[in-house]
């Protein structure tokens, strides 16, 4: 599928877990936005910009999309993890988001500290991949603004 995919979505809540016990949490977009935008997209991890309603600041952000367990395997979520620490939720607001590159499948469950290690790693990943100077335009880019 072709970069950058620009996506607008509600945060709606989850089960609330996963994300924030491992001090990742994650906002998920709603059915309609994955599903529209994202159908024919792999599943794994990707790695991008967002830019919440109430802050000015475009931020570096990892994304999941994959296939729901929760739901029988038959409803696709995307949680997208902001690299920022928030001091609080932002549960109803709008977020905008531009994907600009993949960066690995799912893996499979080993361990908490694998998965913590594997997103940090991805974390890192996306950091190093925005500092090229292809992506710096899109820090400006005026589908981000609200
Ligand atoms: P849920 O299952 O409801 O998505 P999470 O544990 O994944 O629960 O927490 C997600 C919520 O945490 C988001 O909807 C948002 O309101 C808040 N949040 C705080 N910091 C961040 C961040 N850095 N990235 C994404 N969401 C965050
Ligand atoms: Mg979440």
């Amino acid at each position: 599928i072709p970069f950058p995919i620009f996506l607008t979505s509600e945060v709606i809540r989850g089960f609330g877990r996963g994300g924030k016990q491992l001090g990742i949490p994650t906002a998920n977009l709603t059915d309609d936005v994955v599903n529209d935008a994202l159908k024919s997209a792999p599943t794994g991890i990707y790695f991008g910009l967002a830019k919440t309603d109430f802050e000015k600041k475009v931020r570096p952000m990892v994304m999941s999309l994959g296939w729901n367990p929760y739901f029988k395997n038959e409803k696709l979520s995307g949680e997208i993890h902001i690299i920022h620490n928030y001091q609080q939720d932002f549960y109803e607001t709008e977020l905008k988001t531009i994907i600009l590159g993949y960066i690995r499948p799912e893996s499979n469950f080993v361990n908490i500290e694998t998965l913590i290690d594997e997103i940090k790693r991805d974390i890192s990943f996306c950091l190093k991949a925005l500092e090229l100077p292809e992506y710096k335009s899109f820090y400006h880019d005026k589908i981000l603004s609200h």
